[in-house]
């Protein structure tokens, strides 16, 4: 989906259907972004709580939301199993699409995982096309 706050919402929904608590922070309306990044950024958070549905075996899952005039973060949290193995990170096709997706805005993502803290997605893109 385009817009942020609307992807939000289906989120919420995916969430809650699969029984997993979900907590906001921050402002889903994004002021600064750009069009082009906020479809990006919707359709990562879609591809990064998809896979905390499919994969995580989490209870909760936080989704922490900073803008700047500068640039645009979103954190997506999950207290599960974490990313099993390193070769995982590249058997699928989600997480390597959002990369891709994400350089295409000069942006980034980065994966933190852990077996005892599952697993943690940090999603950053300057707001200026250059
Ligand atoms: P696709 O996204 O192409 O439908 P996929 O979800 O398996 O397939 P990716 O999204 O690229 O592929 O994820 C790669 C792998 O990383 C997953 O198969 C899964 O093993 C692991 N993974 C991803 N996100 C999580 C998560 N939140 N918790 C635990 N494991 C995860
Ligand atoms: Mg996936």
């Amino acid at each position: 989906g385009a817009n942020l706050q609307e992807e939000t919402i289906r989120v919420r929904q995916l969430l809650e259907a699969a029984q997993i608590e979900f907590e906001l922070e921050g402002d889903a309306e994004l002021h600064h972004t750009p069009p082009l990044v906020e479809n990006v950024l919707s359709m990562s958070l879609k591809e990064a709580v998809t896979n905390v549905v499919k994969h995580s075996k989490a209870t909760i899952c936080r989704i922490i939301i900073q803008q700047s005039p500068k640039e645009t973060k979103i954190t997506v949290e999950d207290n599960g199993t974490g990313v099993s193995k390193e070769r995982d990170v590249t058997q699928g096709h989600g997480l390597q699409g959002m990369k891709e997706r994400l350089e295409f805005v000069n942006g980034s993502l980065e994966v933190y995982s852990s077996k005892e803290n599952g697993t943690t997605l940090h999603i950053e893109v300057p707001n200026v096309i250059q």
